[in-house]
């Protein structure tokens, strides 16, 4: 089976641009001591809005592998694929983000659930788990209401892994599954009894993306109490060794955080957390490539300005067309919106200011930012003037891509950080 390394990296860009940049990033950590492992993704979704196809995503990581280098390994993501959508991954990709976030709710069959219990006496009742100072809550009733709301789902990750299976052979891609995209945090007795489920399904889950408490809204940082999720986090974890232990899960199974990009206020939680226990960790984070881009292009001279400009523009103007595909994952004050005017008459470097996720930064708006991260689909309307604009700022826009994922998001998470925070 080919087995993921400990530490992974989504990395990948809207435009398919930045794939050397990104991994540039990954060699500069990589010779600072951190081995992070890069899997390039885009979901269907952002393939139908650029009118892009998987194999893009193949053919830009191939290109960025082969011109810089990499020896270690690489992947291509399927992301957030269902079964009708994982058809079009199939030959480009070598892990499978399976989706069933829709799924949960939906009742498995009452003989299925009935089945799932008399299996698993060990969750209708407390667990204890090494690692973890109570043991997790569980009980016949709480069991019972657990397997009703995810069993269906994990059958529904069975039916997509099998088809994957048919086509590509066992052993031959990574598996994750994830139930991130929706509404209700997974607490960690449901993660418990969601990978169970997961190990009877023979789906061999090599991450999981449970959603976790708080908010992870596009491109800025986390809305929610750290402490918590903290707890939440280092509990997660042990219920993951527990479960690879128990279940006879991969022993690289860990956990998969979609972070919407740019989390920075947990990244010290979470990177202590994982020191602690010597645990691996998958991050999807660079979504937001596309942002460094228009930084690149503001700052690059008159034209990228004024590009950067008129696609804010656009963006107020088509607001809710924008948004609406995103709208359990942004929370944008319009009243702290600049007006289209205000933003026309910026310099490069004051746009640039109000974009760069830079809280210390008075300009910095996060509502503008939001705004522009769902917003990439104008820039995709503009085609040849938009990437000939990329093309004309290269080795700026590079630089921000790069620094970006070094220095916000890869040095606070795997390097040493100091223990308060
Ligand atoms: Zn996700």
């Amino acid at each position: 089976m080919i087995k993921i390394p400990k530490f992974t990296m989504g990395v990948g860009d809207r435009f398919g641009k930045q794939g050397q940049a990104q991994l540039s990033a990954l060699i500069a950590a990589r010779e600072a001591g951190i081995a992070v492992c890069p899997v390039w993704n885009k979901s269907h979704r952002e393939h139908s809005i650029i009118h892009t196809d998987p194999g893009d995503v193949r053919r830009e990581a191939d290109a960025a592998v082969n011109a810089l280098g990499w020896q270690d390994p690489y992947f291509v993501d399927a992301d957030h694929i269902n079964l009708t959508t994982v058809d079009g991954f199939l030959d480009s990709s070598n892990f499978f983000t399976l989706d069933v976030a829709d799924a949960i709710g939906s009742p498995a069959p009452t003989a299925d659930v009935d089945a799932f219990l008399s299996r698993h006496a060990e969750l209708c009742a407390p667990v204890v788990i090494d690692g973890l100072d109570q043991a997790v809550e569980l009980s016949p009733a709480r069991a019972k209401q657990i397997t009703e709301t995810y069993l269906f789902a994990v059958q529904e990750a069975g039916r997509i892994y099998q088809r994957i299976v048919d086509a590509k052979g066992e052993g031959t891609f990574v598996t994750e599954v994830s139930m991130d995209e929706t509404p209700q945090p997974q607490t960690p007795e449901e993660l418990l009894v969601i990978l169970a489920a997961i190990a009877d399904e023979g789906i061999p889950a090599q991450t999981i993306a449970p959603r976790f408490s708080g908010r992870f809204n596009k491109g800025v940082d986390y809305v929610g109490e750290v402490a918590a999720f903290e707890r939440e986090f280092t509990s997660d974890l042990a219920v993951v060794a527990h479960a690879v232990k128990a279940y006879g899960l991969p022993d690289t199974l860990k956990l998969s955080v979609h972070s919407g990009s740019d989390k920075f206020s947990i990244y010290p939680c979470i990177g202590r957390a994982l020191r602690a226990v010597d645990a691996g960790l998958h991050l999807k984070t660079a979504g937001t490539t596309w942002l460094e881009e228009l930084i690149g292009l503001a700052e690059g001279g008159a034209e990228g300005l004024s590009i950067a400009q008129e696609i804010y523009r656009s963006a107020v103007g088509r607001y809710d067309e924008l948004c609406g595909p995103y709208a359990d994952v942004i929370d944008i004050d319009i009243t702290r919106l600049p007006t289209v005017d205000e933003v026309a008459s910026w310099s490069g470097p004051r746009f640039a200011a109000a974009l760069r996720h830079d809280q210390s930064c008075e300009e910095y708006n996060p509502d503008l930012r939001q705004l522009l991260h769902v917003g990439y689909k104008v820039a995709a309307e503009m085609g040849a003037r938009y990437l000939d604009a990329l093309d004309a700022s290269r080795d700026v826009v590079a630089t921000h891509v790069r620094e970006n994922l070094l220095d916000r998001h890869i040095r606070p998470l795997f390097m040493t950080m100091p223990t308060t925070g």
